[in-house]
């Protein structure tokens, strides 16, 4: 592991390693022992979360426990279907669309995203994936409105 023959310099790559672990405990036990905030919200109110039919994050129409896609807009509702190795190229594809013609959060990191994702998907045909993602950017039709900032307390 340590390719020196100093023993200094292996003592001194021991103590800092030790120290490390010290900090990552540490991390750990402050996260661990961190006070846990109550919901904002009071028991009636959860309970009506707890009752209301899951929906479509796009379309917004009731989905049942089971369903993989939304009957409407056929976008993937599914709450495993990233982790399903057949689904997940669905999702995949959804989120190629999104960057392509549909709408997506204008950010400098998520277009990064897009550029790096194209780029390790689709490696020699990403330039054309680029062009259709400039274009989708430039078009006024699928521009979105700016989120607002959340607010942090
Ligand atoms: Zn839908």
């Amino acid at each position: 592991m340590f390719a020196t023959s100093d023993p200094n310099l292996l003592i001194g790559g021991m103590a800092t390693g030790g120290l490390a672990l010290a900090a990552l405990w540490k991390l750990v036990t402050w996260i661990r022992d961190a006070p846990v905030r109550p919901d904002p919200w009071d028991g009636e109110v959860e309970n009506q979360l707890q009752a209301a039919p899951e929906i479509c994050p796009h379309c917004s129409t009731p989905q049942p426990p089971t369903a993989w896609f939304c009957e409407h807009c056929g976008r993937a509702v599914g709450p495993y279907n990233n982790l399903m190795p057949y689904l997940q190229v669905f999702s995949e594809g959804e989120v190629f669309r999104n960057g392509a013609s549909g709408q997506f959060r204008r950010r400098p990191l998520i277009l990064a995203g897009y550029f790096l994702l194209g780029f390790g998907m689709l490696s020699f045909l990403a330039p054309i994936y680029w062009f259709s993602l400039l274009l989708n950017l430039r078009s006024p039709e699928t521009a979105q409105e700016a989120v607002p900032e959340e607010k942090t307390q």
